[in-house]
C-alpha cells in the first residue's frame, strides 16, 4: 500500500529508517510545502531499551546528572541508562541512509497533487491554544576562558537564575572543562526577547563559575508547546509530536516518538492497520496536567518540586519516570515527595478550568 508521510523531521525519518520492518507499505516522505528551513539542534535522551540506534549517533553521554536549587544539589546516576546528546542532523542523516537502503522515496509535497488513494500521515507540528504553557529556550554551545566545568555530570536544571518571568532554569551539558552547551529555559506562556536568555547565560557563568564566554560555537532556540495540543490538520492522522508524542510537562519527545513508532510497527506486523497513537498513559498525562497547572499558577513552587523529586528517586527511577516507564509504585513515590498544598490547589484548579481553544 502506498504510504505518504508529510514532513521529514525526527518521527518521519525514524519511521522511514524502519521501513524494512513494516510489511506491505511502500513509504514516501514528502517535504512539506511551506516548511521552514531545517536547522540542526541538540537532542537529549536517556538510553533506554531499543535506543541503541540513537546511541550510535550520540556525541556525548553522562552517567551522572544533577538538579540544583538555592538550597540543595541532588546528583543522580545510572550506569545502565546514561543521558545522551546527539545532533538532530546526524540522526536524520543516519535515518535517511537506512531509509534509502530500504527503498523509501523522498519527494517534494505539492498540495495540488495530493494522492487521495494513498494512506497519509501528517508529522507537521501540532497546534497549541493561544494561552498554552510553552517551554522556551535559547541554548549556546560555548567555550569559556577557564577550566571550570565538571565534565562528569550533566546539569539538567539549575534554578539559581531569575524566577520573575515563570519557572526558569539553566541546562548545562559539559563537553569538557571549558566547553558546554548552556541553555536558559523557561516554562511560561510568553516567549521573551533573545537577549533575556543570552544575558542569563552570561550572568550564570559569571556568578556560578567566575567564567566568561570566549567563543559561541553554535546557537539554537526552541518553543515547545506543552499540555493538550490539536492536530495540524484534523483530516489527516498524525505521527510524532502531531500524534501526541510530546510529554506534556517535560517537552521530552524523542523517546516517546520511538515508543509510538515501535508499537505501530508491531501492530502492522500482526496484520493490523498502521496507526500512530499517543504514546503516554492517561494517568501520566493527568499527572503532567496537574503539574503544569501548578507551574502556570504558582511558578515559584517549581524549584522545590523538582528538588524534592530528584532527592527522592534513584537515577534509574528518575529515568523510568521521565521515559514513561513508571509503574504505580513509582508514581506514588513521586506524589508522596511533592509538597501537598500546591498539588491540592493544582488538582482543584485543573478540575475546574475551562478547556483552551486552539489557534488554527
Ligand atoms: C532547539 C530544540 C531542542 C530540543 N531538544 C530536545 C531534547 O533534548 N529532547 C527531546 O526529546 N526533544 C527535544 N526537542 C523537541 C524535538 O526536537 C521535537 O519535539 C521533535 O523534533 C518532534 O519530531 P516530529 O517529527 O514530530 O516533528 P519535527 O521533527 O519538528 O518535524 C516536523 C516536520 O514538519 C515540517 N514543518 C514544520 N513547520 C511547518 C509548517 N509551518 N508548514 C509545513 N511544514 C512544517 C518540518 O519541516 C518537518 O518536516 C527539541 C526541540 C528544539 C526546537
Amino acid at each position: 500500500m502506498k504510504t505518504h508521510v508529510i514532513g521529514d523531521g525526527i518521527a518521519a525519518m525514524m519511521l522511514a529508517s524502519m521501513a524494512d520492518r513494516i510489511p506491505q507499505h511502500e513509504i514516501s516522505i514528502l517535504h512539506p510545502e511551506g516548511a521552514p528551513m531545517a536547522r540542526d539542534h541538540m537532542l537529549g535522551f536517556w538510553n533506554t531499551e531499543g535506543l541503541e540506534f540513537a546511541v550510535d549517533c550520540s556525541r556525548a553521554s553522562w552517567s551522572k546528572w544533577s538538579i540544583i536549587t538555592n538550597t540543595k544539589t541532588s546528583v543522580m546516576h545510572s550506569e545502565k541508562h546514561a543521558y545522551h546528546i546527539m545532533h538532530k542532523a546526524d540522526f536524520v542523516q543516519n535515518a535517511r541512509n537506512k531509509a534509502e537502503e530500504h527503498g523509501v522515496s523522498f519527494v517534494e509535497q505539492k498540495a495540488s497533487k495530493t494522492n487521495k488513494e494513498a494512506l497519509t500521515f501528517d508529522s507537521r507540528p501540532p497546534r497549541a491554544s493561544p494561552n498554552a504553557m510553552l517551554q522556551h529556550f535559547v541554548g549556546q554551545e560555548i567555550e569559556v576562558d577557564k577550566a571550570v566545568f565538571d565534565a562528569s555530570t550533566a546539569i539538567l536544571m539549575d534554578f539559581r537564575v531569575d524566577q520573575s518571568h515563570g519557572m526558569h532554569f539553566v541546562y548545562l551539558l559539559p563537553y569538557s572543562p571549558t566547553q558546554a552547551l548552556v541553555e536558559s529555559t523557561l516554562f511560561s506562556t510568553d516567549v521573551l526577547d533573545r537577549e533575556y536568555y543570552t544575558n542569563t547565560i552570561i550572568d550564570y557563568l559569571h556568578d556560578h563559575y567566575g567564567a566568561s564566554i570566549q567563543r559561541v560555537i553554535h546557537e539554537e532556540q526552541g518553543v515547545i508547546p506543552m499540555g493538550t495540543l490539536s492536530p495540524h490538520d484534523t483530516n489527516i492522522p498524525g505521527l510524532g509530536a502531531n500524534a501526541g508524542a510530546i510529554r506534556p510537562a517535560s517537552g521530552y519527545t524523542f523517546v516517546f516518538i520511538h515508543q509510538q513508532i515501535q508499537r505501530a510497527v508491531r501492530r502492522a506486523q500482526q496484520g493490523k492497520p498502521l496507526r500512530f497513537k499517543r504514546p503516554h498513559k492517561a494517568v501520566d498525562v493527568w499527572m503532567d496536567s496537574v503539574l503544569l497547572t501548578v507551574l502556570r499558577n504558582w511558578p515559584q513552587q517549581g524549584p522545590q518540586l523538582f528538588e524534592r523529586m530528584a532527592a527522592s528517586l534513584t537515577g534509574d527511577e528518575f529515568v523510568r519516570f521521565m521515559s514513561g516507564q513508571a509503574n504505580w509504585r513509582l508514581r506514588m513515590k513521586v506524589v508522596m515527595a511533592m509538597p501537598k498544598l500546591p498539588f491540592i490547589k493544582g488538582v482543584s484548579k485543573h478540575l475546574f478550568q475551562r478547556p483552551q481553544k486552539v489557534v488554527s
